[in-house]
């Protein structure tokens, strides 16, 4: 017989309200709490769910007053628009107005999957998941949590990332009860995220495609399905001035509370400054360290050297930081190869001061 579902209650003091989390299953979640968040959904309130990429924050898409909580919750900007995701293609077709055969080939090829297209938006999707944008970001997710909620709902669910606006993204249940508990009301936990970054963005509208956020579907791998691409706007190698950047691709963005300082350990002139930076930074200081060059360093941790597992990894290494108390992390670069960009990109943003 199936256990029953147990719910954690996690209050928060100054919203004084509570917020339920319940463990399930990654690959067969219990119906009882997938069939609770779908109804959660469908009555207009929030449930935070595992997709393969991070946590998402999700709401009706269709029912604009649902969709203003996430941005209540986050205190997220409402000029920066949300991803809509969905089942299928089929599903992801109903929310566009368009569907060039770019958007099917790269559907057929990496959906379900963490690839998020951008085209003309259908007129049922309110203003507000857009932030006045003719277009949509849509996605079809791989994670069976997140499709057993979209299946359970029936409505595309507008999702951001489940974390407070401009900070870490969440990639286990833990990060995001500590950073939106109280102001949901459902998490969902599914245990850490497979992917560990954000999905790949393309734009869809122009003669050439765009790469307007990089993620694990790298710009070759796009490219071996539609041809060439055009120029990368807002990637770390990219072309800032391009003009059709992403809105919502802040500078500072995916940022732990700790200062943050990239340098290249494969240069020995990096090598000598990155310990004049410790020395200098006093308070508690901690490294990402693919190599061994810097063992000096108490909060030090070593990250895996292939792309797909250093994603994975990243945030939750950047949180554990950030509850350890360091003031300052020293990052060490990452290669700068394809299968790389999306994890430079969101260390690059890390590492910009300010907001
Ligand atoms: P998040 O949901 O936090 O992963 O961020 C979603 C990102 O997708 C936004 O910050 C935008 O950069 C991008 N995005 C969403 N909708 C659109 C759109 N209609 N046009 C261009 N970019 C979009
Ligand atoms: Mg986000």
């Amino acid at each position: 017989m199936r256990m029953r579902a147990r719910y954690e209650l996690h209050y928060n003091r100054v919203t004084a309200k509570q917020t339920s989390l319940v463990r399930v299953d990654p690959e067969r979640p219990d119906p009882s709490v997938v069939g609770r968040a779908a109804d959660i959904l469908r009555r207009g309130g929030l449930v935070a769910f595992p997709t393969e990429t991070v946590y998402g924050l999700g709401a009706n898409a269709r029912d604009p007053d649902a969709v203003r909580k996430i941005f209540a919750a986050k205190e997220r900007p409402t000029s920066d628009p949300l991803i809509v995701h969905v089942l299928d293609t089929e599903a992801a077709r109903a929310v566009t107005a368009e569907w060039p055969e770019t958007a099917q080939r790269l559907a057929a090829a990496f959906w379900p999957g963490p690839l998020t297209l951008v085209l003309p938006k259908h007129g049922d999707i309110p203003e507000i998941v857009t932030a006045g944008l003719d277009t949509v970001a849509v996605r079809v997710p791989s994670h069976p949590v997140a499709r057993a909620i979209l299946a359970a709902a029936g409505v595309p669910i507008a999702a951001p990332s489940a974390n407070r606006f401009t900070e870490l993204s969440p990639t286990r249940a833990e990060h995001v009860a500590r950073a939106l508990g109280g102001r949901v009301d459902l998490i969902v936990d599914a245990g850490p995220t497979p992917v560990g970054i954000e999905s790949t963005v393309v734009d869809l509208r122009g003669p050439l495609p765009v790469v307007l956020r990089p993620g694990t579907i790298s710009a070759p791998a796009l490219a071996a399905v539609i041809g060439p691409l055009g120029a990368i706007a807002g990637g770390p190698s990219g072309d800032d001035t391009a003009p059709r950047r992403s809105p919502g691709m802040r500078e500072r963005h995916y940022a732990p509370q700790a200062q943050v300082y990239l340098f290249d350990a494969s240069t020995r002139d990096e090598a000598a400054r990155l310990g004049r930076v410790r020395d200098a930074a006093g308070g508690t200081v901690g490294a990402l360290l693919l190599s061994d060059i810097d063992s000096t360093v108490r909060h030090r941790i070593a990250m895996p050297d292939d792309p797909a597992l250093y994603a994975r990894a990243l945030y939750a290494a950047l949180h554990t930081l950030d509850e350890r108390g360091c003031d300052l992390v020293l990052i060490e670069l990452t290669p700068d190869t394809p299968a790389w960009t999306g994890i430079r990109d969101r260390l690059t943003r890390a590492a910009r001061g300010g907001s």
